[in-house]
Parts: structure tokens; sequence; C-alpha cells
């Protein structure tokens, strides 16, 4: 609770008080947060921004929009191990209770912008592989759930998807949600969740048609 960014809000609320600190933000989300800004987005840094503010205003007024002509596709807010929020709900607002409930949450405070260019398979096969390398291996759902998740991710991107991998991998990530001892494991299959419900044709065209939309992953046609 008490990190950085908590302590350098308490000498402004000494100052003017906690109604004042109140008065900023939603009815159950109060004051401000940090977004650190990156990925596919004009102005990358660090943003102060109040609860209740819409995503759109955080992309498209403080981050600059996305570059290069390209369209938003999707956006991962609050940490590596965080559901991705499609483009058609950039308009929600910031809050904790909103953004949980979209699979999603203000966590960390990162805010990751991903272009049209990206392959949301790749995406979660990259962000799967960082969580089973940093899995520690103490119990056993986290260390084996999250090399056959990756093991499943990869097979799809390199071609070699079957059609029942889509339920696997939900029942996995279901199991690993459950039964992992830490969120690192119990949050790594959130990502591929959010792929099946908001990316389900993009998943379903590496596996039924041997084809990656965006032309990212090697040897899928486009
Ligand atoms: S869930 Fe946590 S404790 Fe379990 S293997 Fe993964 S990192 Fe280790």
């Amino acid at each position: 609770v008490n990190n950085v960014e908590t302590l350098a809000n308490v000498p402004s609320i000494i100052k003017k008080g906690g109604d004042w600190y109140a008065s900023i933000g939603t009815e159950q989300s109060k004051g401000t947060k940090l977004f650190s800004l990156s990925g596919n987005i004009a102005r990358t840094g660090v943003v102060e921004v109040p609860f209740g503010m819409t995503l759109r205003r955080l992309v498209e007024e403080l981050g600059g929009g996305v570059p290069n002509g390209h369209k938003l596709k999707a956006l991962q807010l609050g940490g590596a191990m965080l559901g991705f929020i499609p483009a058609s709900q950039i308009d929600l607002p910031i809050d904790f209770e909103g953004l949980v409930s979209i699979g999603s949450g203000v966590g960390s405070g990162g805010l990751v912008v991903i272009d049209e260019s990206a392959c949301m398979v790749d995406v979660a096969y990259m962000l799967m592989s960082f969580a089973q390398s940093e899995c520690c291996g103490k119990c056993l759902i986290g260390r084996l759930g999250t090399k056959q998740m990756l093991d499943i991710l990869q097979d799809i991107t390199n071609g070699g998807g079957q059609p029942e991998d889509m339920d696997l991998l939900a029942e996995l990530g279901e199991s690993m949600a459950l039964g992992s001892l830490c969120p690192l494991c119990g949050g790594a299959p959130d990502p591929v969740a959010s792929i099946l419900r908001h990316f389900r044709d993009e998943l379903e065209a590496h596996i039924k048609e041997r084809r990656c939309p965006a032309g990212v992953c090697q040897g899928l046609t486009q």
C-alpha cells in the first residue's frame, strides 16, 4: 500500500484535506492515478490522471494517439498478467471496479497500446513466455500450467493448432486462476482469456485456416 505513488499523495492531502482529494475521481475510485504509457503510442511517458477519465482521453489526448496512421487494436492496462481491452471499449472510464469487471484492472498503472499491425495470438504467446520464464516453480499448477499454455500457443502461432486447443486454453486458465499460489501464474491466463473473448476470430483464423490476419506469425499465410 505504501508505495512511492501513495506517499507522494500524502503532502497534498495533508495540505488541502481529505475532502479535497475525495472530490477528485468517481464515487468509488477516489483521487488520481499514474499511468506509464508505452507501445504504439505517439507520446510515451508517465502521466497523472483523475479516476473517471476515459481510456480514450488517456490514449488520444495525453498520449497523442496511435502513430503512423494505424488503428488502435487493443490496450493492456495494469500489467502483463491482465486481459486485453479491445478498441471498442475505449470509451470506458478508468476506475477500479469497472476495469476489473471486464477482466482488466488498474494494477501497476502500466498502459500498453497495441495497434492493428500486431497479432494478438503472438502477443499472448510472448506474455506467456514471460510468465513461464519468471515462474518460480513452487506450485504444480503454476509450473505446469504456464508450460502447457505456452506449448499450445506456440503450436498455434506455428500453424499446428487444433480446434480443441481453444477449450483447452480456457480450462487450463480456469484451473491456474483457482489453484496457483500467487498472481504471476494465476494471472498469466488472463491475456489468453481476453483473446478467447474479444479476438476469437483471430485465434480461429490461426487454427482453422492456418492464417495470421496481421501477417506476423511466420509460416502462416495472411
Ligand atoms: S503461481 Fe507463483 S508460486 Fe506458483 S509457480 Fe507460479 S510464480 Fe511460483
